[in-house]
C-alpha cells in the first residue's frame, strides 16, 4: 500500500494533460496506465480552437507544435466531389481564436506524457491496470491494481477511456448506442482541396471527415454502418466502392492507393453519456465520462475542458480537507454536463442532417449549406457552435431555426426530389417533425441539467445563471 494526493487512472490524451495541469511542485501525482506499450487503437487527431487554448495555457501547445502538430484554420464541406468547398473559417467565430490543431495521436500522447513526467511531482507506471477501487465507508481512498497492489490517495480520477471501468464500480449506467463504424486510412502524398483545413466530403453512407496529420500525408476517417462487411477486404471493397467516388481529386488517388495496400484500422462510433461523474474522493474525466459520434471532431475539446475545470477548482486546493475537495468535485460535475449536453444534441443533430435519409433532413441539409453561403455571420455562428467556443442550448435552437428558416424558402420554390404541391407539403412536414424533435430534446435535456443540477449542489442557481452566461465565460480558458 502506498499513499498519495492524486492518482490518475489512465496516461492517454486526457489523463496525461490532467496530471500536467494539476501539477503545481506541491502535489504528489501518480498516474497508473495500465498498457505497457502504445495504444494501438485509432483515436482523435483534430482539435479545435478552444481546446488549443486549454492545451496553450498549460504550456502543451509549443512542445506538441514542435513534434509535428499543425495549424488547421476551419472546416470545409463538400456535397459532392464535383463540390466547390464551403469554407467555415475558426476566424469567423466573433473573439475566437483563428487556429486549431492536427496532429497523429500516438505522437500527441507521447508528448503528453513526456511533457507530464516533466512536472515537478508527476509519475507515470505503465502496465498498472487498474481493477477495482479501494473505499473508506461510502469514500473512494484510493485503487487497486490487478498485480493486488494498492494506490491510496486523497484524490482519484479517472481518465480510462470511453469503456471505463470505474464508471461502473460507481454505480454510474451510462446511455449507450453503437452510431456507426469509422475506418481511418492514412493517404500518402495527398492533397486537400483547402490546405489547412479540416473536410467533410458528404454524398456517401455517412460522411468522410479528412485532416492533414503531415506534410502531404492526410487522415481519413470514412463512415460506415455498423455490422455490414466484416473482415478488412469487405470494409476496403466498400470504401472503394461507396466511398471513394465522392472524394474529389488528386485526393481520391491518394485514397485508393492507401486502399490498395490494406492498411485500414476499424473504430466504434459510440454515444455514450452520463449525468453524474463523481463521488465523494473521485471524479471521472474525459471519454470516461462519455462520448459523441467523432463527426463534430470535439472529443479531446470536451476533454479539455474537464481538465480546465478541475485544474481551476481544485487549484489551490488542500487536497486533505476532504469537504472542500467533495464540494469542487460537486462544481466540476455540473459545469462539465451543461458543455457536454450542448455536444451531443448537436452532434446528433448534425449527423442526422449531414447524412439527409429521409425528405426533411435533405430540405434542412440544402437550407443548412443556403445559410452557410448568407455570410460570415452565420458561418461564424456554426462553426462557433461546431468548436465548442457556444455551448448554451439556445444558440443552437435559434441557429437550427434559422436553418429551417432557409431550407422553408428552398422547399416553397419546388428545391425537393418531388416538386409536386404534394412533394413539397411532405417535405415540409417532415422537416418541421424533424425541427420540432430536435428543439425539444434541446430544451428538455436543458430542463434536466437545471433541476440535476438544482439537486445535487449548493451552487446550483449559478450553474443555472452559467446556462445563460455567455459562452466564452465559460468555454474558454
Ligand atoms: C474514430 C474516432 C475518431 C475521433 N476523432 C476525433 C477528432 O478528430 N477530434 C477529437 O477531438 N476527438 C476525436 N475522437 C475522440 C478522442 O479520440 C477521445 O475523446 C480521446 O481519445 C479521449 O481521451 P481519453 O484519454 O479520455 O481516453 P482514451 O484515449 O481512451 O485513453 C484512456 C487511457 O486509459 C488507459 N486505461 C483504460 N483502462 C484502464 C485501467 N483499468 N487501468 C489503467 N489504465 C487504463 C488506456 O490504456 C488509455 O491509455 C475520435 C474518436 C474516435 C473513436
Amino acid at each position: 500500500m502506498e499513499t498519495t494526493d492524486v492518482v490518475i487512472v489512465g496516461a492517454g490524451f486526457t489523463g496525461s494533460t490532467l496530471a500536467a495541469a494539476l501539477a503545481d511542485g506541491q502535489r504528489k501525482i501518480v498516474v497508473l496506465e495500465a498498457r505497457a506499450g502504445r495504444n494501438p487503437r485509432f483515436a482523435g487527431e483534430l482539435l479545435h480552437p478552444t481546446g488549443v487554448g486549454v492545451l496553450d495555457s498549460l504550456g502543451l501547445l509549443s512542445p506538441l507544435r514542435a513534434v509535428g502538430g499543425r495549424r488547421v484554420r476551419g472546416f470545409c464541406v463538400l456535397r459532392d466531389a464535383r463540390d466547390e468547398p464551403l469554407r467555415l473559417p475558426y476566424d469567423e467565430v466573433p473573439g475566437g481564436r483563428p487556429d486549431g490543431l492536427a496532429i497523429e495521436h500516438q505522437a500527441m500522447v507521447d508528448e503528453l506524457r513526456r511533457q507530464a513526467i516533466a512536472r515537478p511531482g508527476v509519475e507515470v507506471r505503465c502496465g498498472r491496470h487498474v481493477t477495482d477501487l479501494v473505499r473508506d465507508g461510502g469514500r473512494v481512498v484510493g485503487v487497486r491494481t490487478d498485480d493486488g497492489r494498492e494506490q491510496r490517495a486523497s484524490l482519484v480520477l479517472g481518465a480510462e477511456g470511453r469503456h471505463s471501468r470505474l464508471r461502473g464500480l460507481l454505480g454510474i449506467a451510462p446511455r449507450q448506442r453503437l452510431v456507426s463504424m469509422n475506418a481511418a486510412v492514412l493517404a500518402r502524398d495527398a492533397e486537400l482541396p483547402a490546405p489547412g483545413f479540416g473536410h467533410v466530403f458528404l454524398g456517401a453512407w455517412g460522411p468522410i471527415l479528412a485532416y492533414e496529420i503531415a506534410p502531404g500525408e492526410v487522415r481519413m476517417c470514412l463512415d460506415l454502418p455498423v455490422g455490414e462487411e466484416r473482415g478488412a477486404p469487405a470494409v476496403i471493397a466498400r470504401l472503394r466502392r461507396e466511398h471513394a467516388p465522392f472524394v474529389p481529386e488528386p485526393l481520391r488517388g491518394a485514397l485508393l492507393r492507401a486502399l490498395d495496400e490494406g492498411a485500414i484500422d476499424l473504430a466504434a462510433c459510440h454515444a455514450i453519456s452520463t449525468d453524474r461523474c463523481t463521488a465523494p474522493g473521485i471524479a471521472l474525466v474525459g471519454d470516461a465520462n462519455g462520448c459523441a459520434h467523432p463527426l463534430t471532431a470535439a472529443g479531446m475539446t470536451l476533454c479539455l475542458n474537464d481538465v480546465r475545470l478541475l485544474r481551476d477548482g481544485l487549484g489551490g486546493l488542500d487536497l486533505g480537507d476532504r469537504g472542500s475537495v467533495d464540494a469542487a468535485l460537486a462544481r466540476y460535475q455540473d459545469e462539465r454536463r451543461r458543455f457536454a449536453r450542448a455536444r451531443e444534441i448537436l452532434t446528433d443533430a448534425l449527423y442526422d442532417v449531414l447524412r439527409a435519409t429521409d425528405d426533411g433532413t435533405r430540405a434542412i441539409r440544402r437550407g443548412l449549406f443556403r445559410y452557410w453561403t448568407s455570410g460570415p455571420r452565420a458561418r461564424g455562428a456554426s462553426i462557433a457552435l461546431l468548436s465548442c467556443a457556444e455551448s448554451r442550448p439556445r444558440a443552437f435552437v435559434e441557429e437550427y431555426l434559422r436553418v429551417v428558416a432557409a431550407a422553408t424558402g428552398g422547399v416553397l420554390r419546388g428545391e425537393v426530389n418531388a416538386p409536386s404541391l404534394a412533394g413539397r407539403a411532405g417535405a415540409m412536414l417532415a422537416m418541421g417533425r424533424r425541427a420540432i424533435r430536435e428543439i425539444a430534446r434541446a430544451t428538455a435535456r436543458r430542463a434536466t441539467v437545471q433541476s440535476a443540477a438544482s439537486r445535487s449542489s449548493t451552487i446550483s442557481s449559478a450553474t443555472a445563471l452559467a446556462n445563460e452566461a455567455p459562452a466564452s465565460a465559460i468555454a474558454m480558458p
